[in-house]
């Protein structure tokens, strides 16, 4: 017998449940469990020396400052920026009251149900919108952000 690697297993099995049907078919559940196991992966990293100075936010597509960012109990950074992860969690909430208000306007009649993909679209859009902290600090490349690091701390301004 083969020795399936942890990580694999659920994959290979949801495999050999379904050898018989077309790839097309369950692609979109083999995408799913391989991006679960993706979103594990910690996010790039920026070091001076041996400081971790700051980290690539996929939330905002920026480098950040490493003070943006709050250690997990493991001491590990996440992939995205305090800020981020907070305001994601408020459109998530604000995305399910809008659509459980949008529900009850289409109940009782408020919204015809031809407006509803409209209605829900924008709903998205808003969810979708990536929200920045004024105060935060924000860099399209990693170089950038070793230079405020080194203007912050009074070191070489320029490498
Ligand atoms: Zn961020």
């Amino acid at each position: 017998m083969t020795t399936i690697k942890k990580d694999f297993i659920e994959l290979v099995s949801f495999l050999e449940e379904n050898k018989e049907k077309k790839v097309k078919t369950i692609l979109p559940t083999i995408i799913n469990m391989v991006e679960a196991k993706r979103g594990r992966t910690p996010s790039p990293e920026c070091w001076v020396d041996d400081t971790l100075i700051g980290k690539y936010c996929t939330y905002h597509d920026k480098w950040e400052p490493i003070s943006q960012f709050r250690q997990d109990n493991e001491g590990k950074y996440p992939s995205v920026c305090l800020f981020g992860s907070r305001a994601r969690a408020k459109a998530a909430a604000a995305k399910k009251a809008s659509e459980a208000a949008l529900l009850e306007k289409v109940v009782s009649g408020e919204v015809s149900v031809e407006d509803l993909p409209a209605e829900k679209a924008a709903i998205d859009e808003q969810a979708a919108t990536v929200v920045f902290d004024d105060k935060a600090q924000y860099f399209d490349i990693k170089d950038d952000l070793r230079e405020y690091f080194y203007s912050e701390h009074g070191l070489r301004d320029s490498v």
